[in-house]
């Protein structure tokens, strides 16, 4: 039998979940691990809530919201409903099992436990198998300027809707952050490296920033191969495309490849957008149209394991066989699965 292929994927909440979920229940779950987004982070009530992490755990133990893509299902809000009867600002939901995790998560840190290994053990009892993964230990924070100044990254997102214009963008602790061992490690001894098709600018380039981990990305002989979350110059959900643009690049998978120039030997894009393979053709070696939405269990799986196949095919110097929906071409003569 083949050695199980070592796979990490980088990721944010909702979009990097889905991937995520996409190969924990795939032939490729058996040495499959995530590093996901902390600069998301923020308080609340005096609780520390990690919203990717908390989606990614939530996930993969098939007790996630469905419909809303993130929260644990058949919630209640007791707690939050006291809570504004207090007189608490209550515009962040958070239901009253999710306040478990929330407490649990802020007891520890009090008492000085590492946030990776707390996140280790939430995911633990939950039942996750698949190692969920912290970039840093460092508290780093995504800010949003406004015309009201910088904001925390949640009340941009959640309290005013995306709906102030965005001016600039910061990661408070960035420079100062320190990669953790196990990233590191994951990110060392992996043959196949994911990005998610997660928000690039606050869900990727956090992860990407931390001092150490590009570097740590560009000496790893792994494959790497990004998916992109925007289609047809959209987002399925979220203010991706809008960001893009404030953070300077086109939004389109063309500014997607280009916040991956350099770090990526693939990129899979939407078949719709399958007009753009040949311009990405010049600056990423491997380009793949095919169907990326992805809205049930077997689309997921489906979609990772086209992934293991362009690294396959890309390490056999083999031309990639699509599935049917995928669109193919080699017109720039390499080994191109497009
Ligand atoms: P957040 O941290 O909860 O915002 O989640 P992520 O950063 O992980 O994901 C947000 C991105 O996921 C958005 O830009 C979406 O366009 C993208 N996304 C969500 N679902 C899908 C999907 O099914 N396919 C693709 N290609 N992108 C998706």
């Amino acid at each position: 039998m083949n050695k199980p292929l070592n796979i990490v994927l980088l990721s944010g909440g909702v979009g990097g979940a889905k991937m995520a979920e996409g190969f924990a229940f795939s032939q490729h779950a058996e040495m499959f691990s995530v590093i996901g987004n902390v600069a998301d982070d923020q308080a609340f009530h005096g609780l520390w809530v990690s919203p990717d992490i908390d989606t990614l755990t939530y996930t993969l133990a098939e007790e996630i919201d469905t419909d809303k893509g993130w929260g644990l299902k058949a919630e209640t809000n007791q707690v939050l409903e006291q809570l504004k009867k207090l007189g608490s600002d209550t515009w962040m939901y958070l239901g009253d099992k999710d306040f478990a995790t929330h407490i649990f998560r802020t007891e520890l840190r009090k008492q000085g436990v590492r946030p990776s290994e707390i996140a280790a053990r939430i995911a633990r009892s939950y039942g996750v198998k698949t190692p969920i993964i912290l970039p840093t230990d460092s508290c780093i924070q995504n800010k949003v300027m406004t015309h009201s100044g910088w904001i925390d990254f949640q009340d941009y997102f959640v309290k005013y809707a995306c709906l102030p214009e965005i001016l600039d963008f910061k990661i408070d602790g960035i420079n100062e952050a320190t990669a953790t061992p196990e990233s590191l490690r994951a990110i060392a001894e992996a043959d196949l490296i994911v990005i998610a098709p997660s928000n690039p600018i606050v869900s990727i380039k956090p992860i990407l920033s931390i001092p150490g981990m590009t570097e740590a990305l560009l000496s790893s002989t792994a494959f790497k191969v990004a998916v992109s979350p925007l289609i047809n110059g959209e987002t399925v959900k979220g203010p991706a495309d809008h960001m893009m643009k404030v953070a300077g690049y086109r939004s389109d998978v063309l500014g997607v490849a280009d916040v991956y120039n350099g770090l990526i030997d693939a990129l899979v894009i939407d078949q719709q957008d399958r007009n753009a393979v040949s311009e990405l053709s010049a600056s990423v070696e491997h380009v793949l149209a095919t169907d990326t939405l992805m809205f049930n269990r077997q689309n997921k799986i489906r979609l990772a394991e086209t992934l293991v196949h362009v690294y396959q095919a890309a390490k056999s110097k083999k031309r990639f066989s699509p599935p049917v929906s995928s669109h193919m071409s080699s017109d720039s003569g390499q080994q191109i699965a497009v």
